[in-house]
């Protein structure tokens, strides 16, 4: 196992957004929380990034509690989140933020083999290196924020709407990147609202409702399951 969630409990003064959270993601897998506008789903990944205190319950990762543990000191071990919409260094040049992602990393080599790695994945990125990150497209700077999350060269990419605001056609491409990435060795935890796309790439799934997990499965079990076709896939 990887990560491993106990029991979390977290509050946003006296909203209680997490209601005792417990979920894996093993090794290698891709893993998919899916769930309503509020359910819970960017806190969940806050609490695993460190960017919020949990209340109550265990965090594990890689062996290791990391329930207390800094925000930065999670990447070190190998957490890197890729934010919710466009969480990039909209002043910097697409270089610069990738460089950015790496600033953990001290080997050269190795940080330009990921740089060229993240170009292969987003020939795009490439095209517009020397662009500043603000005045990138949406879409752009989705793949930006996905691209410099894998510079960190992490053992778990956490991932908010990656296909948040992007083109139907572009939905497609950034979950086969996805799973490219995946194929590639890391491990993923993916939050989405496209439920259908999600399911259908994910190995596993849990669906949030509340702060609570309601259900739980394999992207196949759940993507034919009544109750989560009826309310997250838009077909009765
Ligand atoms: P969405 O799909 O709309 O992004 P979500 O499942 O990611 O939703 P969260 O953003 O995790 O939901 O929010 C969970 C609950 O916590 C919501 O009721 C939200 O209003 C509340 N919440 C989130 N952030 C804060 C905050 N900083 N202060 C107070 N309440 C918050």
């Amino acid at each position: 196992m990887l990560l491993e969630l106990q029991d979390l409990t977290l509050l946003y003064g006296r909203i209680q957004a997490l209601h005792g959270i417990s979920l894996t993601v093993g090794q290698g897998e891709i893993v998919a929380l899916i769930g309503a506008n509020g359910a819970g789903k960017s806190t969940t990944m806050r609490a695993i990034s460190g960017l919020r205190p949990i209340a109550e319950g265990r965090i594990i990762f890689d062996g290791e509690d990391i329930t207390r543990m800094r925000a930065d000191l999670r990447v070190v071990r190998g957490v890197s989140q890729s934010p919710e919409g466009r969480g990039i260094f909209p002043g910097m040049t697409v270089r610069e933020n990738l460089e950015m992602g790496a600033y953990t990393r001290r080997n050269r080599s190795e940080i330009n083999e990921d740089m060229d790695r993240a170009f292969t994945l987003f020939p795009r990125l490439k095209e517009r290196e020397k662009q500043v990150g603000g005045t990138m497209s949406g879409g752009e700077q989705q793949m930006l924020a996905v691209g410099r999350a894998l510079m960190s060269r992490p053992k778990l990419l956490l991932l908010d709407e990656p296909s948040m605001g992007l083109a139907p056609m572009l939905i497609q491409q950034i979950f086969d990147i996805i799973v490219e990435i995946n194929q590639q060795g890391t491990t993923i935890l993916l939050v989405e609202q496209n439920a259908q796309q999600a399911l259908s790439r994910a190995h596993r799934a849990y669906v949030l409702e509340t702060g609570r997990i309601v259900k739980s499965g394999t992207g196949t079990e759940l993507l034919h399951d009544p109750s989560v076709k009826d309310a997250y896939l838009g077909v009765a």
